[in-house]
């Protein structure tokens, strides 16, 4: 079982490693109580993915999908 601490770009092609806050996007989400207890999901898109990519809860999957954005040109 992972814990909530980030570590690297949340798309599992890149491996840009998570440096300090304020760069890219944070997508943090309550996780439903289970044995473990209550716990957070912390994901990460580093910057040139969140220019690309956005994360969505999935609540059957009960985890973050990735998701690419439309071009809006
Ligand atoms: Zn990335």
């Amino acid at each position: 079982m992972h814990n909530a601490n980030v570590s690297k770009c949340a798309n599992p092609e890149c491996k840009q490693e998570f440096k300090q806050l304020g760069k890219g996007k944070v997508f943090v989400r309550p996780v439903p109580k289970n044995s473990a207890g209550l716990t957070q999901k912390t994901l990460w898109l580093c910057p040139a993915c969140a220019k690309i990519y956005d994360l969505r809860y999935d609540r059957h999957k009960q985890e973050f999908t990735l998701v690419h954005l439309r071009r809006t040109a």
